[in-house]
């Protein structure tokens, strides 16, 4: 069975995306729809097969650890295992590194299948292709075969250790240090230590080696390390160390000091690792683990941002890959649920038969806000997978274009399914009653898995920072302009249809209301006030934006399908229920954020 709808994704991709115009660009010239077609294919019929048949049981039997390290249910190798047979761990990346430069939305289209099936075996690879695509992009050119081209086969699994014990949010002030040691063919070698805490993949014997990508600082003079941003650097560091042939040998000196035990997502180790302790792994003689600096001392948080960025808009893909399921799980509930009969003037008659609760009007409108998330989440997603590709554009215009939208939407791909996604989710356990709340139905396990996505790859608050702050104050609105262009171009391509009139007209006053409470922020004296509010300005812009993607897929709807196609009437009144019901709750935020209320300023933190 598969979670994601195919004719959905047929729409988005090929009618709304128009995804065949990609084969335009010299990167994409060797695929068709072909090509395509057959890889979303291949990934719906591996997730079910491979990933979707071990989703209960690896929340049930967690990771663990004994004196060999870290142990994943076998199933999850063996599914990797047709993952990588089938070449999606090089999907995306150059044939001359092993890929098959398949565009980013399409493999993004392929993961949502992965990710519904099994978001917790999903996310080894999700993480291993971020982390080769950095070395891919900064490495030099024998690190990349050596640590990228393994992870791109599929062979060696990558991770990210950024987070510390006592740096999550704030990276600038970790405290993991490497010191220069020598220098060898795979570039400045390091020694590093120090403490991470999170990390994702860790360890784990699903594979032959583990690549981490470490966030450390190089000290200053006096061996002091720099405040702030200063020496922070990357570094690769192997769980095994590379043999001359290139094959793991002895271990580095990485020691896993425990594992969290997750509330859901479990299937994946998360450990606390230890870099440097001088354990009895450690090379003969030398105390710390060995690291290769990637780029340059000092570059490390800036060439990080490229994963994060990537992982940021995977982490929204998973939210919205979990959201979808549980409305697929929530529909077939409750066509299959008798309960209750419908009230009507003259009253109930019991001696009548129930009738199944999708017929009633509270569980439809769950229903319809489910869809309303999951979809609008996908259409998200995708729109911004779309844009990395038009990142191949050989039009420099349209390259620019795509880079300044796709650097404002990142917070709102990472945030807004995040937060609705879950939202979904919680609907889904509300639509299955009591039974939702069991282990015998899979949806309280979704909203386990998927609370996690508004924490990690910087929390919902810390993208609201970066949105306000960043891409709206210090960027004086100038991207905002751009994607207003965009906004006022689908109304203007929606108003030709009579059906959609109305909610062209609510789609450009909430538009305005968004403008002029960017203008506002943009010219606060004390800018400081506008990150206040700036989660609820967060989640009002991302339903903006997510309302104009309604618009902007149902305009491209009416145009393609019959009158009467029952797809064509789900679809507009799925659209009308996220503009007419959904998108006005923006006003009480934008309302908010604008009159810069100081409720949590004025309370002390002692006075709670
Ligand atoms: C299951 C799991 C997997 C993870 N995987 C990885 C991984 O693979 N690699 C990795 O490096 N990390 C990983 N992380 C770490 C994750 O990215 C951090 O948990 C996250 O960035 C938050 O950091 P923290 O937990 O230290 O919380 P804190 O930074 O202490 O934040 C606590 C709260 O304070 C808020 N807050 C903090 N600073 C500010 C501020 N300046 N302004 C306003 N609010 C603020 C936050 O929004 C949050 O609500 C993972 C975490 C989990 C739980």
């Amino acid at each position: 069975m598969s979670f994601i709808d195919h004719q959905t994704l047929d729409f988005l991709l090929y009618d709304w995306l128009k995804v065949e115009e990609l084969t335009r660009y010299a990167r994409y010239k060797d695929h068709s729809p072909e090509t395509f077609d057959s890889i979303l294919e291949l990934s719906a019929k591996i997730a079910a097969s491979e990933f979707a048949t071990h989703y209960k049981k690896s929340d049930r039997e967690e990771p663990y650890i004994d004196a060999s390290g870290v142990h994943v249910l076998p199933e999850i190798k063996t599914a990797l295992a047709a993952f990588a047979e089938a070449g999606f761990f090089g999907a995306t990346f150059e044939s001359d590194l092993g890929g098959l430069q398949l565009p980013n939305v399409i493999q993004t289209a392929a993961m949502a299948h992965f990710m519904a099936a099994n978001i917790a075996t999903a996310a080894f690879p999700m993480l291993t292709c971020a982390n080769a695509r950095v070395i891919a992009r900064f490495g030099t050119e024998a690190q990349k075969w050596a640590f990228a081209r393994p992870q791109i086969d599929g062979r060696w699994f990558g991770t990210m250790c950024l987070s510390e014990p006592q740096a999550g949010s704030s990276l600038s002030d970790i405290t993991t240090r490497a010191v220069i040691d020598g220098h060898d063919s795979l570039g400045p070698n390091y020694r590093v230590f120090g403490r991470k805490m999170w990390i994702s993949g860790g360890d784990h014997d699903a594979c032959e080696n583990i690549v981490h990508l470490v966030l450390a600082k190089v000290p200053g003079e006096e061996g002091r390390l720099l405040p702030g941003m200063g020496g922070i650097s990357l570094f690769v560091v192997p769980k095994r160390l590379l043999l001359e042939t290139g094959e793991p040998g002895e271990m580095n000196d990485v020691v896993v000091a425990g594992l969290n035990h997750k509330m859901g997502y479990r299937g994946i180790s998360n450990c606390a690792l230890n870099f440097g302790e001088g354990s009895k792994h450690s090379p003969v003689g030398r105390d710390g683990a060995v690291g290769y600096l990637v780029g340059q001392v000092g570059q490390g948080l800036a060439i990080m941002f490229h994963m994060m960025n990537e992982a940021r808009i995977a982490i929204g893909l998973g939210a919205t890959a979990l959201a979808l399921r549980g409305y697929r799980h929530s529909v077939d509930y409750a066509r299959e649920r008798p309960q209750g009969r419908l009230a009507s003037i003259s009253g109930k008659n019991s001696a009548s038969p129930q009738v199944a609760i999708i017929e009633h009007a509270d569980v439809k409108h769950m229903l319809l806000r489910q869809r309303a998330y999951a979809e609008g989440a996908l259409a998200l997603i995708l729109y911004c997978a779309r844009l990395v590709d038009d990142g191949f554009s050989e039009d420099e215009a349209e390259r620019a274009d795509a880079t300044i939208l796709l650097d404002l939407l990142t917070p709102v791909a990472k945030s807004w399914p995040s937060e609705f996604g879950l939202a979904a989710n919680d609907l889904a356990i509300q639509v299955h009653g009591g039974y939702g709340y069991t282990r015998d139905f899979d949806v309280e396990q979704l909203y386990r898995d998927n609370r996690l996505n508004p924490i990690h790859e910087g929390t919902n608050g810390i993208q609201a920072i970066d949105l306000v702050g960043r891409k709206i104050i210090r960027d004086r609105g100038t991207a905002i302009q751009s994607l207003g262009q965009r906004i006022m171009a689908t109304i203007e391509r929606a108003g030709l249809f009579d059906e959609l009139e109305d909610y062209c007209r609510i789609l450009r006053q909430a538009w305005a209301a968004t403008s002029a409470t960017v203008s506002d922020l943009v010219n606060l004296n004390d800018t400081s006030r506008g990150m206040d509010h700036a989660s609820s300005f967060l989640s009002a812009f991302g339903h903006v934006v997510v309302a104009w993607l309604w618009l902007d897929q149902t305009a491209t709807l009416l145009k393609v399908t019959d009158r009467d196609s029952p797809a064509r009437t789900a679809r507009l009144l799925t659209c009308r229920y996220f503009i007419e019901v959904e998108l006005p709750k923006i006003y009480p935020q934008l309302d908010l954020v604008r009159s810069l209320n100081d409720v949590a300023r004025a309370m002390p933190a002692d006075a709670f």
